[in-house]
């Protein structure tokens, strides 16, 4: 399959005009057609809600069009719960699933009514040191060891994962926690990353759904909530074939109705709580090739760079680059793509085949609305970008500007000729 930019050069060009390059823009028809998608996908379960993973894209603007489809949002430290806050979260609307966490973001979560989201069995003993008592509502995160395998080559290796508690532990946990007198209880797992199969969410829901029914029939708690975390997948590269939401959703009924049914815990809500899946294709970084360059091997020097989009140095990570304008050029010259950071891996793409790329060209790199900015860091001093909303009738809005010097400085206050460096 072929990749399509979202925006045309016409309409980068018109934002450009007010917002330098290189900034994100996200397109907002795309966010919404798609979680409408997800929430039809599981409207079989009265309970069901997706969780919004914070971490993918933590921009209010888009948190709060996130709000209006019955979503929640998934926190995992102090700044992603006060964003929550801000957007109007609260109670059941926030999952708070972090790991190795600090006690006043227990104190806090608590505040807003969150569910905590247990990683370990000594979080037992913290949450009730901290808060003094324990909330209505809680969850515990599973790790069942060894590697994880569904079919289609997906697997994972939990057991290397410093996530969740292992069965016994989580069965201890239930005991007590019920013993604590938590009314509602629930159980979630993350195992396997960026799945391009509709196969992993029924997989993941069969291993859990059997596990509920065991914990029903082995330490007495009907558990309330199941949580299927994240891990649906995009296709980055135009070969990949897109996860079809519908198909999912359908498959984790059949297991549903297999397993939980019959074991009379036919009332259990289904969370999820994507992040890549809900935002990632409906972002792309616009950047523009400010340089070419031709020694051992031809380089296009753009005025992004790592600390826009990391995972291609990250993770190696494959982005599609579209060169707006020339959708249709014949692809007959191979590029390294890079940004301007003393560091080698800084390149986002490496011996691609991309058309004939001039000075002032706009690039469009594919995919970056989730883990794109929000990766971001400042390397080198560069400075993070704007973020744009590119609305469904074509009007756009800055939602976030990009960085200033004087952000880059703020914290040397402690510094003696601060006046100096705050006036740069
Ligand atoms: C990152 C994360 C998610 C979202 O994962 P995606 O693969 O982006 O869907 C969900 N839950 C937890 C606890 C996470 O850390």
């Amino acid at each position: 399959m072929s990749k399509k930019a979202f925006l045309s050069k016409a309409k980068a060009t018109e934002i450009k005009a007010s917002i330098p390059t290189p900034f994100h823009v996200y397109d907002e028809a795309g966010l919404r057609a798609n979680a409408q998608a997800v929430r039809n996908a599981f409207s079989w379960n009265s309970g069901f809600k997706e969780y919004f993973a914070v971490k993918a894209n933590p921009n209010p603007f888009i948190l709060k069009i996130f709000s209006e489809y019955g979503f929640g949002l998934d926190c995992s430290s102090m700044a992603e719960l006060k964003l929550a806050k801000v957007c109007g979260y609260k109670g059941d609307g926030i999952m708070f699933s972090s790991n190795d966490t600090p006690d006043e973001e227990f104190s806090v979560c608590n505040e807003l009514g969150g569910i905590i989201n247990l990683d370990d069995i000594t979080n037992i003993d913290d949450v009730e040191r901290v808060l003094g008592t324990f909330p209505e509502v809680m969850s515990c995160r599973f790790n069942p060891g060894g590697v994880y395998e569904v079919s289609n080559g997906i697997m994972d290796n939990p057991g290397d994962a410093k996530y969740g508690m292992t069965r016994e532990q989580l069965f201890e946990a239930y005991g007590r926690l019920r013993d604590k007198g938590v009314k509602r209880l629930g159980l979630h797992a993350f195992l396997v990353s960026n799945t391009t199969s509709n196969d992993y969410y029924a997989a993941l829901a069969k291993t859990l759904f059997e596990l509920a029914v065991d914990i029903k029939s082995e330490v007495g708690v009907e558990l309330s909530f199941i949580n299927l975390s994240g891990g649906v997948g995009i296709p980055y590269r135009p070969e990949d074939t897109p996860n079809d939401i519908a198909i999912i959703g359908d498959k984790v009924h059949k297991v549903f109705d297999e397993i939980l049914v019959p074991a009379g815990l036919g009332d259990m809500a289904i969370y999820t709580e994507m992040g890549r899946f809900m935002t990632g294709p409906y972002g792309g970084l616009v950047t523009t090739a400010i340089h070419e360059k031709h020694i051992h091997k031809e380089y296009i020097g753009v005025d992004a760079c790592a600390v826009d989009l990391m995972r291609p140095a990250m993770y190696g990570a494959y982005h599609h680059i579209t060169v707006l304008g020339k959708e249709d050029a014949p692809c007959d010259h191979t590029y390294d793509v890079t940004g301007s950071l003393c560091e080698n891996n800084d390149k986002f793409a490496i011996d691609r085949q991309l058309p004939a790329i001039d000075r002032g060209d706009l690039l469009f790199i594919h995919d970056t609305g989730a883990h794109g900015y929000a990766m971001g860091y400042n390397y080198n001093g560069r400075l993070k970008s704007a973020e744009v909303l590119l609305h469904p009738d074509g009007s756009f809005d800055m939602i976030r500007r990009a960085e200033k010097l004087s952000d880059y400085f703020a914290t040397f206050d402690c510094f003696p000729e601060w006046d100096e460096l705050k006036e740069v």
